[in-house]
């Protein structure tokens, strides 16, 4: 069974929640939050083939056109996404516009990094067209799926830094940055799209990175034989929850429930019990 890193992330948060979802197949019904993510991956991917044209079309050392450039390509990419899709987002009671807005901004996020790694590129070597292509580093891919058959898991980084001596993941985050280190799940998260990097593109990984969009803040994390050590640790539980025929106990930090989609479904009892008999074939004598 090859898991995805966010069924380790998702174990860390709530053994149950992740039992729910992949064992007994509850859904929490935000079908709106499901299409609004494929999205956003689609777009992601096209922004990363639409790269190498931007690139190729740059003939001058000025941030602006350069960022100029960017945002031309990334838009238009961006239009024809939220074009195509837009009777999906409708039947789903998206808002269209304020979706696009969102989009919009990153993009443009993206746009500004982007441009400013070009320009520091060509403060190092004026070179221009099929030329910078090939020269630029690091090139930058923004998510991108990564797997190792090995530890039979698989996984979409949010960005990746490629180097000529090594490649650095990136998760980017909102939300709070923690006062110091990074939270447990995202320090796991990480860690797996480390290992999974270094794996899909056969280069040392030395170091990843989460980025706290809110706080503008990097915390990076290095690769040492413990990220290994705890990958395996964390993808063993998941496994075990994943294969148990058990119901896991309800999260002990009870806040977590007030913001579950799952939260009906979970603590009611009968019909837990069930969604465990038709999983069974038999009634348990206690389940929650
Ligand atoms: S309601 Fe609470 S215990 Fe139940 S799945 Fe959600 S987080 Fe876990």
């Amino acid at each position: 069974m090859t898991l995805a890193v966010s069924d380790l992330t998702g174990y860390l948060y709530c053994p149950r929640k992740l039992f729910l979802e992949k064992v007994l197949k509850l859904r929490s019904r935000d079908t709106a939050a499901a299409l609004k993510g494929a999205l956003r991956h689609d777009l992601y991917e096209r922004l990363n083939k639409a790269d190498e044209t931007a690139i190729k079309a740059i003939t001058k050392k000025e941030y602006y056109d350069i960022f100029e450039q960017f945002k031309k390509e990334y838009a238009s990419i961006l239009r024809k996404v939220i074009s195509y899709h837009k009777e999906a987002l409708k039947k789903v009671k998206v808002d269209i516009p304020e979706f696009y807005n969102q989009m919009f901004r990153g993009i443009i996020n993206e746009a500004k990094v982007k441009a400013r790694n070009i320009l520091d590129f060509l403060e190092t070597e004026e070179v221009y067209g099929d030329e910078l292509w090939e020269k630029l580093t690091p090139k930058i891919l923004v998510k991108v799926a990564v797997q190792d058959e090995e530890l039979d898991m698989k996984g979409v980084v949010d960005k990746i830094e490629m180097h000529p001596d090594e490649i650095v993941p990136i998760e980017i985050k909102t939300g709070k940055a923690p006062e110091k280190g990074v939270w447990p799940g995202q320090k796991i998260q990480l860690f797996c799209y480390m290992l999974l990097a270094e794996k899909t593109f056969d280069k040392p990984v030395k170091r990843g990175q989460l980025y706290y969009l809110d706080d503008k803040e990097t915390r990076e994390l290095i690769n040492t034989p413990f990220v290994a050590e705890d990958v395996k640790k964390t993808l063993a539980k998941t496994k075990e929850i994943l294969e148990s025929k058990k119901l896991p106990d309800f999260v002990e930090n009870k806040r977590k429930c007030e913001k579950c989609p799952l939260k009906d479904q979970c603590y009611d009892s009968q019909f837990m019990e069930e969604k465990m008999f038709e999983l069974l074939g038999e009634r348990q004598e206690k389940l929650v």
